[in-house]
């Protein structure tokens, strides 16, 4: 057996299908948010980051910033354990309090990261639940896939925020079985919503648990950032909220918010919770810093709002394929895996602005597509630059324009 070989063809089927992914290696600068310097090629170069998940600037916040070293000061670095064994630290057992009021909750539980927290909760309470059957959408979240097969429970998929298809779903499995419908508020690909009310109704109708993932709208939707569930006035009708901290709370872990007894029984059953160490102090405490600030702090969540509705609104108008979306994500679709790639990278190497490409399998084959987030540090100049610069790539690459572009159905364009 020639290990290596196996290993190097794996790769090389990456690189033939134009997905071997390229990591860029930035240094945020805080102060500046959102530029960055870029290291390629033996050279350092300031760009502008199109693409981040730390939506609202959180990261680079003074209150959070001092919040993390206050911490690290006082506390140390690590956390020094499991939270069964000395790892429980002052501002973890914050955090969960201010994530539960942040939901309207009794409980919180606070895991290393969003994926760990969805594949850990959703696991877990599969299989507490005798005879469970999981109904997802089937654009669900790769963290919670893993979580619904590590469950070893029945699943079936709807099709994509399809109401009628759960619900035959539901009927069928009949009120007295065990279901779990597990979904997410805000799809981060395609920036769409799902029917939150539908959902809850049926899954009220059909005596279903339901887990919901809020990861990409906690802290931008909502009065206070409970996401679009406090939007919607539905989080006291959702039995799990799942969200992460390391996208618009600018740090790092995830967590899930619900009844005192579903968490506290995946905090004594899930080994993705118990054998691991818990989150150091001062990431929780950075964390309650930037939860706090933005339930009381609507500043963020409006310039957000406002450049992205100026960025979706000169794009289009410059016939960009801007992707039809309702909230702050802004998908442009290319459809071909290799002139996204390009088209990336002539962004950065030329106009000095950074979007990551989004191939398969993060989205389906020939929906490929560049994926862009206005921030509320994402101002009218920025904006004008980043338009003049996809106007470029789309003319050198030869790319498709908007005009035959109906946002939906995606079909191939190249
Ligand atoms: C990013 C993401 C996660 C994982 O969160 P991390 O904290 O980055 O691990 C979970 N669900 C969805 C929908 C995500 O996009």
């Amino acid at each position: 057996m020639d290990y290596s070989r196996v290993f190097e063809a794996a790769i090389d089927r990456l690189h033939n299908e134009n997905r071997y992914r390229v990591f860029a290696d930035l240094e945020r600068i805080v102060g500046r948010f959102p530029q960055a310097l870029w290291r390629h090629n033996g050279q350092t170069k300031e760009v502008t980051v199109w693409c981040s998940n730390d939506y609202l600037g959180m990261g680079h916040h003074p209150d959070v910033l001092k919040a993390m070293t206050d911490a690290a000061t006082r506390q140390g670095t690590g956390a020094g354990g499991t939270r069964n064994i000395s790892g429980n630290n002052h501002p973890l057992v914050e955090l969960e309090h201010e994530l539960a009021d942040l939901h309207g909750k009794e409980a919180g539980l606070v895991f290393t990261s969003g994926f760990v927290s969805n594949d850990a909760s959703i696991s877990t309470i599969a299989k507490l639940l005798p005879d469970c059957l999981i109904l997802s959408d089937e654009l669900n979240h790769a963290s919670m896939i893993a979580g619904i097969r590590h469950s070893g429970a029945d699943k079936q998929i709807f099709r994509h925020n399809d109401v009628r298809h759960l619900e035959e779903l539901l009927k069928a499995a009949g009120k007295d079985r065990a279901k779990l419908i597990v979904f997410e508020s805000i799809y981060s690909m395609d920036g769409d919503v799902a029917p939150l009310k539908e959902i809850v109704e049926l899954a009220e109708k059909y005596n279903a648990m339901t887990y919901l993932d809020e990861v990409h709208a906690v802290g931008m939707y909502g009065a206070r950032g409970g996401g679009i569930s406090e939007r919607e006035g539905l989080s006291h009708r959702i039995d799990i909220i799942e969200g992460t901290l390391a996208k618009s709370f600018g740090t790092l872990g995830g967590y899930i918010t619900g009844s005192k007894v579903v968490v506290d029984a995946v905090r004594s059953y899930a080994p993705g919770f118990i054998f691991t160490s818990a989150l150091p102090p001062a990431i929780a405490n950075a964390t309650v810093a930037a939860i706090r600030h933005l339930k009381s702090s609507d500043l963020e969540r409006d310039l957000q709002q406002k450049n992205v509705h100026m960025t979706k609104d000169l794009l289009k108008r410059a016939g960009l394929p801007v992707m039809a979306t309702e909230t702050h994500i802004i998908p442009l679709f290319v459809g071909n895996s290799d002139l996204c790639k390009k088209a990336s990278d002539r962004l950065m190497e030329v106009h000095g602005i950074y979007i990551q490409p989004i191939n398969f399998p993060t989205v389906p084959r020939g929906t490929e597509r560049l994926r862009v987030t206005a921030t509320p540090a994402h101002g009218e100049d920025l904006i004008i630059h980043l338009k003049d610069a996809l106007l470029e790539v789309w003319q050198t690459l030869d790319i498709p324009y908007a005009t035959d572009f109906t946002g939906q159905p995606l079909k191939q364009t190249a």
